[in-house]
């Protein structure tokens, strides 16, 4: 039986007092945080981990997805802005190669060090930017349809921050969840696996790219039946010897997807997730060419986490609407990532859009209901399973966060209206389609 103690009402201190709070430094929170900013408002960003980035960097993931669309032969960005320049400074810093083709789109490779120290200097050069790293958002004051402040847990016990408009870019949902507003979290086959990304290095690299492509899926489907995923991919930083491994399929003890809001099966995530790291590393050191040498230098900081808790917003973007490369009068970014589902099984599927085509995502997918003041971004917007099978890969949470800190903004000078948002995100360079 559950049981319960109470926790006694108390005073805390207020540590900032803003125009706009951001809780969470993922690429949704980043986007957010810096487009406030740049519109005027004084900012306040939370981060829970010592450093910015998200999946970017918690998670190693070591691709950028989303930022292209295939156009008369080449490539385009689709999520321009913030995104853009985020792939523009990584490339320009040698810390990024790309567009790759991949899986009938392509992708932008990067140096997962470089982007946590990208963050640090973007965020960290922003006058109107307060940043708190090891914050904890914990808990929600909110009076009627008004968040008035959040509550940080930190080494002083709580603290507070107080602001007019407020960003949910937690990935979970918290902030929706603590304020008490509707939300929707999938059930096993309708929610994505996490994975445990690990870093390989002294990879004999001329060995290992010129056994082709396809070296790695041979050797799975030949050797491979004990490991947690029938594919994935080993990922070249462009630093010498060094490859991202991204192998892993981690279930919870009943078979199916964690739930990390849960401690236990959070815990449970990255014991396993490490485990899983280390079998797939020894697999790839005995039967894939240039690995011999190579050793498991790390997995990443923390377990990679796709799918969990959503907002249910105004409007609920679904699959269809992706798949049918839907168009909205309040669209605030657009998409052309394929629907990526690493669901059921060990294998990993793939729904491409129609060549060259791209949706719009719509601002009410970005309002969560109940609520007038506070935004969601990134992988918590109100969208289906399906639809989120592509919005939530990390250029497109970049514009959606850039979105929403605009549209926080706005709100915090009392001046909001969809006309004024959209012409604001054109000004500074997003793509609406
Ligand atoms: C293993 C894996 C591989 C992937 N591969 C790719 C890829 O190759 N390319 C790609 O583009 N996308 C990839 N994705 C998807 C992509 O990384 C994420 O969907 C994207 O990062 C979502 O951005 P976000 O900002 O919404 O959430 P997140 O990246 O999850 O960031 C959320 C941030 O909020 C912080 N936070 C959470 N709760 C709180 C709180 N209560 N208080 C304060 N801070 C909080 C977290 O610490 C984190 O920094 C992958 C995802 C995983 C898990």
């Amino acid at each position: 039986m559950t049981q319960y103690v109470g926790v006694g009402a108390r005073e805390t201190e207020v540590i900032a007092d803003v125009d706009v709070c951001v809780a969470g430094g993922g690429p949704a929170g980043l986007g957010a945080a810096l487009a406030a900013a740049r519109e005027g408002a004084r900012v306040c960003l939370l981060e829970r981990y010592g450093f910015l980035g998200g999946n970017f960097t918690v998670a190693s993931v070591g691709t950028i997805c989303g930022l292209y669309v295939s156009e008369a032969g080449s490539w385009a960005y689709v999520t321009r802005g913030i995104a853009e320049e985020v792939a523009e400074a990584l490339k320009g810093a040698g810390a990024a190669n790309g567009p790759i083709p991949f899986k009938g789109t392509a992708v932008l490779l990067y140096v997962p060090w470089a982007a946590k120290r990208l963050f640090d200097h973007l965020v960290g050069a922003h006058e109107r930017i307060t940043l708190f790293l090891h914050a904890l958002v914990s808990d929600v004051v909110v009076e009627g349809d008004r968040m008035q402040a959040v509550v940080v847990a930190t080494k002083r016990g709580p603290q507070a921050v107080r602001a007019q408009a407020f960003v949910d870019a937690t990935g979970d949902a918290d902030l929706v969840v603590h304020g008490g507003g509707p939300w929707t979290m999938g059930d096993a086959g309708q929610r994505q696996f996490a994975s445990m990304q690990f870093v390989l290095q002294h990879v004999d690299m001329n060995a290992a790219f010129g056994a082709g492509p396809d070296a790695l899926n041979q050797a799975i489907a030949a050797y491979g039946d004990h490991l947690s995923r029938d594919g994935g991919a080993l990922l070249p930083t462009f630093r010498p010897g060094e490859v991202i491994g991204a192998m892993t399929r981690v279930r919870g003890l009943d078979g199916g997807p964690l739930d990390v809001t849960d401690l236990a099966q959070a815990t449970y995530g990255e014991l396993e997730g490490r485990r899983l790291a280390e079998e797939a590393a020894a697999f790839v050191k005995e039967h894939i060419p240039g690995f011999t040498d190579a050793f498991l230098a790390d997995t990443a900081p923390a377990l990679g986490v796709r799918e969990t808790r959503r907002a249910v917003g105004r409007h609920v973007l679904t699959g269809e609407e992706v798949a049918g490369l839907a168009r909205f009068d309040d669209a605030i970014a657009a998409g052309a990532w394929p629907q990526e589902y690493h669901v059921s099984g060990r294998s990993t599927e793939y729904r491409s859009l129609p060549e060259g085509g791209y949706y719009q995502m719509p601002f009410r997918a970005l309002q969560p209901q109940g609520f007038t003041n506070l935004f969601v971004a990134g992988r918590c917007i109100s969208a289906d399973h399906d639809a989120l099978a592509s919005t939530r890969v990390m250029a497109p949470s970049l514009a959606l966060g850039q979105a929403a800190g605009t549209a926080a903004a706005l709100v915090a000078g009392d001046q909001l209206t969809i006309a004024d948002l959209q012409v604001s995100l054109k000004e500074q360079g997003a793509f609406l389609g």
